[in-house]
């Protein structure tokens, strides 16, 4: 789960339910420096971003998944997004869907910008709560497109690595901030070193053992 700062709030993550088998691919290791990927091998990661709102224009959707790919790109992660989830039932899938569906999903919080709903495996369904991204993006002065990405970025952090994956900043941070939002109106809220890492070797993993494909 993210969220815009107002107050505070330590948030856990919610994996209530699965949604979707979770899944995603690729090719042989690279070595990380500086937390980015050397070298030619690089994952491949096969993401799902359905659009149950309706108001977005497709030109905020498809900027949220430029932003959201070049997040991916800095840890040495290819996105692979994916016309027709049937087609690939195993990636990342990820929903950007009315406010009024928190309530359905009985997500408490408010601020929340996106949730992951899950079970005790990697996997679930990534919701992206779209009236509040927007309202988010317009008070902190940032490209709508922008919080979409980074929001779905965070929130496939979580699909794919279960657990509290929370840092105590950058864009795993539960609760964004002044500062996170001055990172990412300049393409610089990413993973850390570690995070990184963390998500390259697991989506090597789901790719070898057939839970992801691209
Ligand atoms: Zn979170």
């Amino acid at each position: 789960m993210v969220r815009s700062a107002r107050g505070f709030a330590f948030l856990l993550l919610l994996f209530l339910e699965p949604c979707f088998p979770g899944a995603a691919t690729s090719a042989p290791a690279g070595q990380a420096e500086n937390g980015r990927a050397v070298g030619p091998s690089r994952v491949s990661l096969p993401v799902w971003l359905g659009n149950q709102a309706g108001s977005p224009p497709p030109n905020i959707v498809n900027g949220a998944r430029r932003y959201m790919s070049r997040i991916f790109e800095k840890i040495g992660v290819q996105v692979v997004w994916a016309e027709d989830p049937k087609a690939a039932p195993q990636s990342v899938v990820a929903l950007i869907v009315p406010d009024a569906r928190a309530a359905a999903l009985r997500i408490a919080d408010t601020e929340a910008l996106a949730v992951t709903l899950g079970d005790e495996r990697p996997g679930g369904c990534v919701y992206l709560f779209f009236g509040r991204v927007e309202r988010t993006a317009a008070q902190h002065r940032v490209d709508t497109s922008f919080v979409l990405g980074s929001a779905q970025a965070h929130e496939t952090a979580h699909f794919l690595l279960h657990g509290n994956a929370h840092g105590r900043s950058g864009l795993m941070r539960a609760s964004w901030g002044d500062q996170e939002f001055r990172l990412m109106r300049g393409g610089m809220l990413l993973f850390s070193r570690g995070e990184g890492e963390a998500i390259r070797d697991q989506t090597r993993t789901l790719t070898a053992d057939g839970r992801m494909a691209p």
